[in-house]
């Protein structure tokens, strides 16, 4: 039986390990079972985003009349923006070309399976029959994650929309008239603005009591409360049936609350409920890899699974499911993998960007307050709102408007930040100065102290690495956006902190 140096499962982020081990020169196998590129590029991410800006510009000129111009949307050229998102998802078709000539590398397309220890088989979808059994030394994990499928009464008689059959053969030839959203997490938000944007009479519903429950709950408040101007959002509402006839398809939704339901009707249905783990489809338990009850494979803190030489990251762990993520988890595995044992590094998620692309945009790094508080810290928070500084006044933010976004801050009682969340135009862009600062340090570990070994970054300015003190301290260009997350630390507030004689203690 053929056996690889080094084996690879999922052609995502899972390509940048593939990379290191070709350089080594070592013998490779990629296994896929998708597009290569897997989710980002061709079902996810990238093609979403591209749907989303010409959303963002509908939006922004309907916001324009707010400050005296009045735009009207003459045509939306659904075919020219559904050419430029094909565009991207069909770089797979050049990436496979290209890892089909590279030395050393052989590619199953097709789905793998561990038949035994370190030993796998790979059938060809189409065909179901065995293209590959092999062995490997070595085998990276990164296979991802699926669309969840709720168990809704009559949802697998019919046929539905999820983001993997979207970005392929159930694409619309033009904006559904109108659609009914089964959930109310992050692509749920990214798809109801991209449609209702176009259009399209859009419907979520969603059982908890809120949107986008990783926010803060005045974030998820905000939200609803814009998203409702264009579409309906039914939250503590359960989907429990779906049905179907040539004409619509149909949704009961019952008030978790009080019991009563009501039928929706509409031209599409689209399932975002979560993410489920592929753990199921490689049958990792053969080679003694574990999972978590819900299906997540088990990690280390160096990204080992619990089998000697697997490893894994990614969506496939279940933790924090973006692409950044993982790409910072597959260097991060590279090194462990191929680097000197002395040099091992560990995983730290305390720094974990993302941004909700809906609208308004959400930015998101470290705690919410609630967390925060539930860890032990003692905080302050700090929230302004756009409509403070000048260029938003500029852009046509008043106090009170219902789209006047903020930024909230949670520090801890040390100046530490904890936690940055914006809601509003260019969050993602506001929340990353950040990521940078709570990535520069926050202990004051002597010179000595090796570099990538420890739990603790590397404190370089200590007392004030992690702190907000560089804000503070530092010029913000006037009059820009940059001023409403600079300012904020001008509002602080202390939440649960007891004051021992008026004493603040800055560092930690
Ligand atoms: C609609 C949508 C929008 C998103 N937008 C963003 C965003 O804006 N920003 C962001 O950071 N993240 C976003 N994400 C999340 C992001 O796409 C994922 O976090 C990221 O792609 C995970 O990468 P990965 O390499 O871990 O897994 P994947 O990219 O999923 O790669 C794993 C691959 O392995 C394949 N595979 C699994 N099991 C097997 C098997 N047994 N045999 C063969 N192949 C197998 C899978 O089919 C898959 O193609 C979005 C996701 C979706 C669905």
């Amino acid at each position: 039986m053929e056996t690889y140096d080094l084996v690879v499962i999922g052609s995502g982020a899972g390509l940048n390990v593939l990379k290191y081990g070709l350089q080594m020169g070592l013998k490779c196998a990629l296994v896929e079972d998708t597009k290569i590129g897997a989710t980002c590029l061709t079902r996810g991410c990238i093609p979403s985003k591209v749907l989303v800006h010409p959303a963002d510009l509908i939006r922004e000129a309907e916001h324009a009349s707010k400050v005296g111009i009045k735009f009207r949307v003459e045509k939306i050229d659904w075919n020219l923006i559904a050419k430029r998102m094909w565009s991207q998802i069909d770089e797979n078709i050049v990436i496979e070309e290209s890892l089909s000539h590279v030395e050393n590398l052989m590619l199953f397309k097709g789905n793998g399976e561990f038949v035994g220890e370190y030993e796998m088989q790979v059938k060809s979808i189409e065909s179901g029959k065995i293209i590959g059994h092999f062995k490997g030394d070595k085998y990276v994990i990164a296979s991802g994650a699926r669309s969840f499928i709720p168990p809704i009464q009559g949802l697998k008689e019919i046929e539905y929309i999820t983001n993997e059959n979207f970005f392929g053969d159930k694409f619309p030839e033009k904006p559904w008239e109108s659609l009914i959203i089964i959930g109310g997490g992050v692509i749920a938000a990214e798809f109801a603005h991209i449609f209702s944007a176009f259009g399209t009479k859009v419907t979520i519903v969603e059982m908890l009591p809120r949107l986008v429950m990783t926010e803060e709950p005045e974030i998820s408040t905000f939200l609803e409360r814009n998203l409702k101007k264009y579409m309906a959002v039914l939250v503590n509402h359960k989907a429990i049936k779906v049905s179907s006839n040539k004409k619509e398809k149909q949704v009961t939704v019952q008030d978790v609350n009080s019991g009563e339901k009501k039928d929706l009707k509409a031209e599409e249905i689209l399932v975002a409920t979560g993410r489920q783990s592929n753990a199921d489809k490689l049958k990792v338990k053969n080679t003694g890899v574990e999972t978590d009850k819900h299906g997540w494979i088990i990690t280390s803190k160096y990204l080992e699974t619990s089998k000697p030489n697997i490893w894994c990251f990614g969506d496939a762990n279940g933790l924090y499911q973006f692409r950044h993520k993982a790409n910072y988890e597959s260097d991060l595995c590279a090194n462990n993998i191929f680097g000197p044992e002395s040099e091992k590094r560990e995983v730290d998620y305390s720094v974990v960007p993302w941004a909700i692309f809906t609208s308004p945009q959400i930015g998101h790094v470290g705690m919410t307050q609630e967390e925060a508080i539930s860890k032990g810290y003692e905080i302050f928070v700090a929230v302004k709102n756009y409509s403070t500084v000048a260029k938003g006044f500029a852009m046509g933010y008043n106090e009170d408007d219902i789209d006047d976004g903020f930024v909230k801050l949670i520090i801890d009682k040390s100046y530490k930040l904890l936690g940055a969340h914006v809601v509003g135009p260019h969050a993602a862009l506001l929340v990353q100065p950040f990521v940078y600062l709570m990535n520069a340090g926050y202990t004051c570990d002597s010179p000595e102290f090796p570099a990538r070994t420890g739990p603790h970054k590397l404190g370089r300015s200590c007392p004030e690495a992690g702190s907000f003190m560089p804000v503070y301290k530092s010029m913000v260009i006037h009059p820009s956006l940059n001023e409403v997350a600079g300012w904020a630390i001008g509002n602080m507030q202390p939440v649960n902190i007891i004051m021992k004689n008026h004493e603040h203690h800055h560092g930690e």
